[in-house]
Formats: structure tokens, sequence, C-alpha cells
């Protein structure tokens, strides 16, 4: 049977973050099983790290440190995905047959270990092709800082930007931004956000999952809950996998059904749909904000997002919300465009719109990470932080 000290079932922002939090940690091993459904709130977000949102132009709280620490995060696991994962095993813990003797212990060396992902390429290797290799020197970028224009819908928007731009959004902003009248109408003007970034989802997300694979420590399975889990004293078995750890954290997401450790969590999700657009001849490389936005995706592919809708949570593009989205794109994008693509998924908020992260008061080996809510690039780095901290030193979690 193999151990982990932990396992990290889903592989979306939150448990890829905590991931990488631990393998930079070093102390421990650790294994991420995904079900790898085709469509994820992770996989089709669009990656944005926005400062200022909505019409009463709110900023994010603690936006500064939470952008510096994402930043950080992100190049630190650009680094290592553009190295490839260490040939010896000289940082984290690797997958044992045997309990490591406790968190501050980590297991010994063991390539005998079994794993069932031997397929998997090297991270170096494949990839899709709009993952960028920075400088020519061979550093793949998945995190992008990004500037943002931000056009005001109407004088009221014009009015709270007036009283809180050189305040409250210090260092965060710029007047008067070049618009093209050519492609974009914008009689109102706006303000460009400077500290900003898109991070590349799906390249962050399907390279991670190849490091981790190349390590040992990722698992394709779909874990049920209720009848996979057995806890017992010396820690919780997986028997249909094969598999003993010290703790188990839920990474999850949002789930029609919920997690039967956590039933209790609040969740107020939202369904949100996304657009793919080909927008022939125009050259915007900001993501501009207007109600909904669109970002650069490439060439001249866009994307177009996002909605709000809290009924039904099925996951499946609706024919409202695409009409929504164009509606609010016609307002200020002047040139024709057709629709490519068009996804669905459920953000996982959580009442409050905070992460939720937690111990079970009765299981303490079971972990719950989740509430990301609509800002899972910026946020899902720190708060793995913090559980990993909390696993290493006993700090809160709240
Ligand atoms: C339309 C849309 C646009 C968005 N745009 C942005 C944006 O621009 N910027 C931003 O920061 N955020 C954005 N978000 C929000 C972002 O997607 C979420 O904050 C983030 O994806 C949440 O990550 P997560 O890991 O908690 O959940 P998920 O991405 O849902 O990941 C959960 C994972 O757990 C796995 N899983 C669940 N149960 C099991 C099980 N029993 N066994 C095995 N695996 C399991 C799933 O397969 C999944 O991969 C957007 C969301 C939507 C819907």
């Amino acid at each position: 049977m193999r151990y982990f000290d932990t396992i990290i079932v889903g592989q979306g922002f939150a448990g890829t973050a905590l991931a990488w939090q631990l393998e930079f940690a070093g102390r421990q091993s650790y294994l991420v099983i995904d079900r790898e459904p085709p469509v994820t709130a992770s996989r089709i977000a669009a990656g944005l790290i926005t400062p200022i949102t909505g019409q009463r132009l709110v900023k994010t709280e603690h936006y500064e440190e939470r952008f510096r620490e994402a930043e950080a995060f992100y190049r630190r696991v650009e680094d290592e995905l553009s190295e490839g994962p260490p040939t010896r095993r000289s940082r984290s813990a690797p997958p044992t047959t045997s309990p490591s003797g406790g968190d501050e212990k980590s297991g010994a060396d063991n390539e005998a270990s079994s794993n069932t992902n031997r397929t998997h390429l090297p991270p170096g290797g494949g990839g899709r092709s709009n993952e960028v290799r920075a400088g020519g020197g061979g550093s793949l970028r998945v995190f992008h800082r990004r500037p943002m224009l931000r056009l005001f819908q109407n004088e009221r928007e014009q009015q709270i930007f007036e009283a809180k731009q050189h305040a409250e959004f210090a260092g965060l902003v710029e007047e008067h931004p070049h618009i093209d009248p050519a492609e974009i109408a914008a009689p109102l003007g706006g303000f460009t956000m400077t500290t900003a970034g898109q991070l590349d989802a799906q390249a962050y997300l399907n390279r991670s999952r190849s490091w981790f694979a190349y390590r040992n420590s990722y698992e394709a399975a779909e874990l049920d809950v209720e009848t996979d889990l057995l806890i017992c004293d010396d820690g919780i078995r997986i028997p249909k996998l094969d598999l003993r750890a010290n703790r188990v954290i839920f990474c999850q997401g949002f789930l029609n059904q919920p997690n039967l450790y956590f039933a209790e969590v609040p969740f107020q999700a939202a369904q949100g749909d996304i657009l793919t657009l080909r927008i022939p001849g125009f050259h915007e490389h900001r993501v501009i904000h207007r109600g909904i936005w669109l970002a650069p995706a490439g060439d001249d592919l866009y994307r177009c997002g996002s909605t709000y809708s809290w009924e039904p949570f099925d996951g499946l593009p609706s024919a409202a919300a695409r009409a929504e989205l164009e509606r609010k794109l016609k307002e200020f994008l002047k040139l024709p465009y057709e629709v490519i693509d068009h996804r669905a998924a459920v953000r996982p908020i959580i009442r409050e719109s905070r992460p939720r992260l937690a111990m079970h008061p009765r299981h303490p080996r079971l972990g719950f990470f989740n509430g990301l809510g609509s800002k899972g690039a910026l946020l899902a780095p720190h708060f793995a932080a913090m559980i990993v901290r909390h696993v290493f030193n006993g700090t809160s979690l709240g």
C-alpha cells in the first residue's frame, strides 16, 4: 500500500496551489487525485487578476499583498516547470510504502514505490501551443502581467473613480488611457489598471499535472468520499486505490452533492458562461472591462465573459447567457466577430465570498479548501500557503 503524508482531492486552482506549496515547503509527500472532467471552473477560467471590480469599483481586499504573493508564487512554479522535476528527489519527500513518521519528518527516498502514471511525459516536453517561453531563455510563462482597461458605463462610475483614484487606488491605476475610437466605443473614457495579470489556466494546470505525475504525485481517479475513505487510528485508507495517508484535503470546488464531511458549508455558487471569439483585425493587448470583460487569447482570438446565474447548476452553456454577453460586448466593440466556442462552469462561492479552510472537528485528518469564488487565480497561492503553515506549525486557519 502506498503512503503519502497528504492526499489532495482535486486539481483545480485550489488543489494545484496546495500541492505546489507543499512541494516548496519540501518536507512531505503528497498525492493529487483528480477525476479529470473535460470542463471545470479552473479549466475554463480566464485567469484574470483584477484589482478593481463591479459597478461600484470595489478594490479587492489586501490586493497589493495578494498580487505580490501570487506573482512570486507563479514565477516560482514557472521556474520549476521550466527546469523539469528534480532527478534526485532532494527537496520533498517522495511517496513511500510506509508513513514518514509524522508531519515533521520526511520519508526516505523510495524509487520502488508503486505508481500508476508512469506514462506521463516529463513536464519539459509537449504542451499547448500558446504557452510562452520568455526571451528565448527557455523559461515557461504561465502568468502574465497584463494591463487592463476599464471603461466607464455611466457618470456614477466616473465619480466613484475620481473620489478613489488618489487614495484607495493609488499605485494601481492610470488616467486617460489610449482608446482607439475605430475599434472601441468609450464616450465616457476610462482608466487603466496597471497592477493586474492573467494566469494561463490551461497551461498552468496541464504542466503542473505532468510535473506532479512525473514525480509520482498525481493520479487520475474519482474518489467517492462516502464509500472510498476509511478513517483509521493511524491514518486514512483508500483501499480501492491502494493508498494510505496521514491526511486528506478536499479541494473539490463546487459539487452538486456536497462532501459528506463538510456538508454544512453554505455554498452560494454562481454558474458562469464564457465565449471564445475570433475578432479579425482587432489588435488590443489589454483586457477590457465594461460590465463584462474581453481578454486577448493569442492571434485574433479573445475570450469574453462572464455571466452569473444561480440556477440550474448544470454546467451547460446557456443561450440566455450568450445573448447577454453579446449584447454587452456590442455596447463597446465596434468590430465584427465570430463566436467559436461557448463554455460554462460553476464558481465555488461560499457565503460572504471568502475562501474556507477547515479541518474537520471530529476527524482532524480531513481538511477542506474551497470557496475561491471568482478570484481563484489571485487567492489560491495565499490560502494554500496558510494550510501548509497550519500543517507544519499549527498556525490558525481562520
Ligand atoms: C466562467 C468563469 C470564469 C472565471 N474567471 C475567472 C478569472 O478570470 N479569474 C479567476 O481568478 N477566477 C475565475 N473564475 C473562478 C475560478 O474558476 C475558481 O475560483 C476556481 O476555479 C476554483 O478552483 P477550485 O480548485 O476550488 O475548483 P475546481 O476548478 O472546480 O476544481 C475542483 C477539482 O476537483 C476535482 N474533484 C472534485 N471532486 C472529486 C472527486 N470526488 N474525485 C476526484 N476529483 C474530484 C474536479 O475534477 C476538479 O478538477 C471563473 C469561474 C468561472 C465559472
